[in-house]
C-alpha cells in the first residue's frame, strides 16, 4: 500500500475540523472528507428576515486552555460575543418561571427551595462517600444533595446538555467534575471550602458565541492553512494493514480512494460502525451499539409587543416533573442582541431528548405547534410569531446511558490493536463543543508523536511530504 497522505479525517463536523486544525498547528496538513456540501456537521447558522438562528449548538461554555488557545490562534477571539455573567436564568416551577440564583450562597437562601430541600442540601458535607462506579447521576445527586436538587436543577440541566435521562446515565459519565470532587474531598461543599482556603481557584469559565453565530467557528477552522477540506465526498469503507489505512468512497467527481498512515473517523456512531465493519467487526459492534436521542430546535421571531413577560434573562429549563416536551427555551435575542432585528425577539426552544424521544416521528409543523403551545402560557405570549423555523436532528446527541463508560473503555482498548486508527467523536468523550476541541487536540498530539517516531525510524519521505515540522 503506497501512502497518499499521512492523515485522512472522515467527517467535517467540529470534531474532525478541530483535529485538522490542531494538526495544522504542528505542520501536518490533513485531508478531510465531508459528505455534505459544507463543513460543520450539526453546527451551522441560518439567517432569515434579519434573524440569526443556530441549527444546534448556540454557545460555548469554556474552562479549558486548549479552547482558549485555539480561539486566540485562529483569530476567533476578535469575533467572540460574551454572555453577560449576571444574565438571570430560570427554571419552570408549577408552570411559572422561577429565577435560579447563580452564586452558591444566594442559591441556598433563595425561596426556590422547600425548607426540607434546603436543609437536605446543607447536610451535604455529612454524607459519606459511596455509590460506586455504576451509580446513576440521579442516585449520586440525590445521595449528596437530595431529591429536590435533582428534580429542580440537575435533571433539567443534564436533559438539556446531554439529552440524557439521569436515572440511566452514570454520574461518572455526565457529572465527572462533581464525582471527582467527592472522590478527592469526600464532599462537594468541603471541596469548595478547601480550595478557597488554599486559594486554589477553579478554572475560570466563560460562555460565548461569535458574531454571525457558531458558523464562524467551523468556517474559521475549515479555512485555516493546512486544512484540506473535500466536501461532497463520502467514505464507504476502510481497510487497514501494517502500513496504513485504505479508505474508499464516492465524491461528486466519481470514486475516491486514499491510503493514509492515520485515519480519524469523526462521524456519528452508526456511520463509524458501518465503516469499521470490514476492518474490525468487534469495534464496529461496540460503536454502532451507542443509542442517540432525537432533538429539535424551534426558532420563533416575534414583535416585542407580543410579550406579557419581560425577557431579561438567558431563558428557562423545564424539569421533567413539569410534564413538557420542551427541554427549555433560550431567549436568544436577550442573550445576543444581534440575533434579531430592532424591536423583535428571537426565541429558540429545544425539544426531545431521551425524555421525549417520541418527537423523532413528528413533522416540523407538529414540533412548532407543541413548542408554541407550551411557551404561550409561560411567557404570556400574545399572538403568533412572524417567523417560525424548525431544525430536526433525529439522531441529536449520543446517550451516555447504562454501561457507557465500560463500552468507551473497550473501544479505547480495541483501538490500541489498530495503530493509526482514531475515533474523534461526541459519542466517546464529551458532547460539548469544548470537549470536541479538547479531544481533537489530544488526538492530533498522538498522531504527531507517532509521525515523529516514524520520521525517526526512517519514515522521512512520507512525513516530509505532509509537512511534519519537527522530529
Ligand atoms: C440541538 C443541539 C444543540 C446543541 N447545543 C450545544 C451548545 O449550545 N453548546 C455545545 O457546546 N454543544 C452543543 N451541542 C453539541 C455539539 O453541537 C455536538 O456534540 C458537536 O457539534 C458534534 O460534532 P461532531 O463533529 O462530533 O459531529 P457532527 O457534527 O455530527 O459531524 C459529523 C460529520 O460527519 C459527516 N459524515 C457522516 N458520515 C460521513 C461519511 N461516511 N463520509 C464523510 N463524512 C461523513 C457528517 O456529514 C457531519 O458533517 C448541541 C447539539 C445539538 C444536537
Amino acid at each position: 500500500m503506497d501512502l497518499d497522505t499521512e492523515v485522512l479525517i472522515v467527517g467535517g463536523g467540529l470534531s474532525g475540523l478541530a483535529v485538522a486544525w490542531w494538526l495544522a498547528q504542528q505542520g501536518v496538513a490533513a485531508e478531510i472528507w465531508e459528505s455534505a456540501d459544507a463543513p460543520g456537521g450539526l453546527i451551522g447558522t441560518q439567517q432569515a428576515g434579519g434573524y440569526t438562528m443556530e441549527r444546534a449548538a448556540s454557545l460555548m461554555l469554556n474552562f479549558r486552555p486548549e479552547v482558549s488557545a485555539l480561539l486566540a490562534q485562529s483569530g476567533l477571539n476578535e469575533r467572540r460575543l460574551a454572555l453577560r455573567a449576571d444574565l438571570p436564568r430560570f427554571v419552570l416551577q408549577g408552570g411559572a418561571l422561577a429565577r435560579v440564583p447563580m452564586r452558591a450562597g444566594a442559591l441556598l437562601v433563595a425561596p426556590f427551595w422547600s425548607r426540607a430541600g434546603r436543609l437536605r442540601m446543607l447536610a451535604e458535607p455529612l454524607v459519606p462517600r459511596g455509590g460506586g462506579e455504576h451509580e446513576s447521576a440521579s442516585a449520586f445527586v440525590t445521595r449528596r444533595l437530595g431529591r429536590e436538587a435533582l428534580e429542580k436543577i440537575f435533571e433539567p440541566l443534564l436533559a438539556s446538555t446531554f439529552g440524557c435521562d439521569p436515572d440511566l446515565a452514570p454520574a461518572r459519565a455526565v457529572l465527572p467534575r462533581l464525582t471527582a470532587l467527592e472522590d478527592r474531598y469526600g464532599s462537594i461543599a468541603l471541596a469548595v471550602c478547601a480550595r478557597k482556603l488554599r486559594r486554589e481557584s477553579l478554572p475560570a469559565s466563560e460562555m460565548f458565541s461569535f458574531e454571525g453565530g457558531m458558523q464562524a467557528l467551523v468556517d474559521a477552522l475549515a479555512a485555516s492553512a493546512g486544512v484540506r477540506l473535500r466536501t461532497r465526498c463520502t467514505a464507504l469503507a476502510i481497510a487497514g494493514d501494517s502500513r496504513g489505512w485504505l479508505v474508499e468512497g464516492r465524491s461528486a467527481q466519481g470514486d475516491a480512494r486514499v491510503c493514509a498512515r492515520h485515519v480519524v473517523l469523526s462521524v456519528p456512531a452508526a456511520e463509524a460502525g458501518a465503516l469499521l465493519g470490514g476492518a474490525d467487526p468487534e469495534l464496529a459492534r461496540l460503536v454502532a451499539g451507542i443509542d442517540y436521542a432525537p432533538l429539535a430546535v424551534a426558532h420563533f421571531g416575534f414583535d416585542r409587543t407580543a410579550f406579557g413577560a419581560a425577557l431579561d434573562g438567558m431563558g428557562f429549563l423545564a424539569p421533567r416533573d413539569e410534564g413538557r416536551t420542551l427541554l427549555g427555551c433560550q431567549w436568544t435575542s436577550s442573550v445576543f442582541g444581534d440575533r434579531a432585528p430592532p424591536g423583535k425577539v428571537l426565541l429558540s426552544a429545544y425539544l426531545g431528548g431521551a425524555r421525549a424521544s417520541h418527537i423523532a416521528s413528528w413533522g416540523e409543523a407538529e414540533i412548532a405547534a407543541a413548542a408554541l403551545r407550551e411557551l404561550t402560557p409561560v411567557l404570556r405570549l400574545r399572538g403568533m410569531p412572524e417567523l417560525a423555523r424548525v431544525v430536526q436532528h433525529r439522531r441529536g446527541l449520543p446517550l451516555y446511558h447504562g454501561a457507557h463508560l465500560q463500552r468507551a473503555q473497550r473501544v479505547r482498548e480495541r483501538l490500541t490493536l489498530r495503530p493509526g486508527l482514531h475515533l474523534a467523536a461526541n459519542y466517546l468523550d464529551g458532547v460539548s463543543t469544548r470537549d470536541r476541541i479538547t479531544s481533537g487536540c489530544a488526538i492530533a498530539r498522538a498522531v504527531c508523536s507517532h509521525l515523529r517516531g516514524a520520521l525517526g525510524a526512517g519514515g522521512a519521505a512520507g512525513a516530509t511530504r505532509s509537512g511534519v515540522a519537527t522530529a
